[in-house]
């Protein structure tokens, strides 16, 4: 069983790493995870509005959901949160979604690219 943050958590990280997907496939995934099409759009709502995903509406029957490419730290940083997984104190990365260019841990909470000040390229 996991929960609504769970889901949610999940859904994005799909998103970003498929996207764009269309809503078919969206649903299909949001299926195996034991979620409903209305659980699944209702999920998708709060992301769009969180910002951390983008929809594609280029005709009335084609609609895509991909990354907000401008938000990949916040959308990692989200990951962290919902997903409940241990994630980075600082940049909120997770073994699953780790930071660019990869990480590991440096402490229990503290990820490499953040200790480290040296790995942190601007
Ligand atoms: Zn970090
Ligand atoms: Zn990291």
């Amino acid at each position: 069983m996991s929960t609504p943050d769970q889901q949610r958590a999940e859904l994005l990280r799909h998103i970003w790493e498929c996207g764009p997907l269309g809503v078919a496939a969206v649903l299909r995934f949001g299926a195996e995870l034991g979620m409903s099409a209305a659980e699944v759009d209702l999920r998708l709502a709060h992301l769009h509005t969180a910002g951390l995903i983008h929809v594609d509406q280029p005709g009335e029957h084609l609609e895509a959901w991909g990354p907000a490419l401008d938000a990949e730290a916040a959308a990692r940083t989200a990951y962290g949160h919902l997903s409940g997984y241990v994630a980075c104190r600082v940049c909120g990365c997770t073994n699953n979604w780790p930071c660019d260019g990869g990480c590991w841990w440096a402490e229990d909470d503290l990820c490499t690219s953040c200790a480290d000040p040296v790995a942190v390229e601007a």
